[in-house]
């Protein structure tokens, strides 16, 4: 690669706006340490890129040519993990930080080995800081900031893309992501969290090499989407995952549900739901999953729900199948743990709940641990479905959530009951779910 011959620019951290009072005390300590034991440290990636761009960063890593034992030896809370990777965890008790021994490009093909599809398969091979700076992703994420000199290290041109606002794939960028498809998800994330370009070499392969994710394990998958869709920017990562065509292998059936629904009510769910996450999220609030994918499944999940009842499926349970059917359908894209899709289920169930105003079942709902969840997406629904019915059953459970008992009271009796039970019973003995 020739990127790695290339003698790195050094720039003054300082200089450029970047000082060590903005970083955790923690890393701090680590690379202190690993310096005083005379081990090159330095604070590497999405945190490097974060502080030039002003951006508060997520974690600190750091790299080094200490060895995960050697780090061990300077740092004994450090517990060493990954079979594909040899990485050194320093724990400060449940919080660790990451410090990873410079790594050698795979490309270096007497010592790392790539799969028949240009996969990576094995790369736990040490190398020098220039080997471990070409073999990062984007340019951007390949600064290695010295808080001991004060110096910043640009092997691969990440400062000139810093100025540009620009991601651009360090090598040849289709060898890149046939090596790691996920750096196509990767260049969404980027793009839409920090408002960059993706680079015109970097970003015409994207189309053609989408395909490629399929091969990509559920579960990784899985915790891109979060990473993408809590990001604080999900309505533009959406809009950049369908450019280019790179939502289909995460979400297939959202993907077939959003072009059939002629309507755009589902698109509407979708942004609207989205917009709320970034807004909680921009403001430190909790999301869970669960909301994501009931929201992106609601679609796919009625319309198999109604082809159940057409084969005379009763109500609760045709929509029990349907999302039985969809969830168990979606983890073969996202591998979604139980923990959450199970949630995801009784949002969806408790739907019709929102039919049911009787004063006791009413306060029971109020009080049962999904009904926020249920509530939010209900809401999400009225508007996105423009659905007039929906929006003051909305606005009733609004009011009741908030009303004293005596109004409850006068709520509840307020709505004409439907005698629903022998409805239902009727209903059953006339047409059984087909065998
Ligand atoms: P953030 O933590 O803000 O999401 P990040 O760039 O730090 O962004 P991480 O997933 O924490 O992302 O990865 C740390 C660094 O490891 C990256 O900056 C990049 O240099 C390198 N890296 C991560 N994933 C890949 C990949 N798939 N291919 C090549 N390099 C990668
Ligand atoms: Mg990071």
């Amino acid at each position: 690669m020739k990127d790695n011959k290339r003698p790195p620019l050094i720039l003054s951290a300082s200089k450029l706006g970047v000082s060590t009072k903005r970083i955790n005390s923690k890393a701090l300590i680590i690379l202190n340490a690993l310096h005083d034991a005379d081990y090159e440290a330095y604070l590497v990636g999405g945190c490097v890129r974060d502080l030039l761009l002003n951006v508060e960063p997520k974690d600190f890593d750091i790299a080094t040519n200490a060895h995960p034992e050697q780090i061990k030896a300077v740092l004994p809370s450090t517990r060493i993990i990954g079979r594909r990777f040899r990485l050194a965890h320093v724990h400060f008790g449940r919080e660790y930080y990451e410090v990873a021994t410079f790594r050698a490009p795979h490309d270096n093909s007497d010592r790392g080995q790539v799969g028949q599809d240009g996969r990576i398969l094995h790369d736990n091979v040490y190398g020098t800081i220039e080997e471990d700076a070409v073999r990062r992703d984007f340019a951007i994420n390949a600064l290695f900031y010295n808080v001991h000199t004060d110096e910043i290290l640009d092997f691969t041109g990440g400062m000139e893309d810093l100025e540009k606002r620009q991601l651009r794939m360090i090598g040849d960028p289709v060898a890149r992501y046939r090596e790691d498809p996920v750096r196509m998800l990767r260049a969404m994330r980027f793009s839409a969290k920090l408002g960059l370009n993706i680079e015109t070499d970097s970003e015409s392969p994207i189309r053609e090499l989408a395909p490629l994710l399929e091969n990509i394990a559920p579960a990784r998958l899985f915790d891109e989407a979060l990473k993408m869709f809590h990001s604080g920017q999900a309505g533009s990562v959406l809009e950049l995952l369908r450019e280019y065509r790179l939502f289909h292998s995460l979400f297939p059936a959202t993907e077939e549900a959003l072009q059939a629904d002629e309507s755009g009510h589902f698109l509407a769910l979708i942004n609207d739901a989205l917009v709320n996450t970034d807004n909680r999220i921009n403001d430190g609030m909790s999301v869970t999953p669960a909301f994501l994918f009931a929201v992106m499944l609601w679609l796919p999940m009625k319309q198999l729900e109604a082809s159940y009842r057409e084969q005379s499926f009763p109500d609760p349970q045709a929509m029990q199948h349907a999302a039985n059917d969809v969830l168990s359908d979606q983890v073969r894209f996202t591998a979604v743990p139980r923990r959450f899709s199970n949630v995801t289920r009784e949002i969806w169930l408790l739907q019709s709940r929102f039919n049911q105003k009787n004063c006791r079942r009413a306060r029971l709902f109020v009080d049962n641990r999904r009904f926020r969840a249920a509530f939010d997406f209900l809401c999400l629904r009225s508007i996105a479905e423009e659905d007039v019915a929906l929006q003051a059953d909305a606005a009733w459970w609004e009011e009741f959530q908030k009303a004293t008992e005596e109004r409850q009271v006068d709520m509840c009796k307020a709505i004409p009951h439907v005698k629903k039970k022998r409805r239902r019973n009727k209903r059953r003995k006339n047409n059984g779910p087909a065998q």
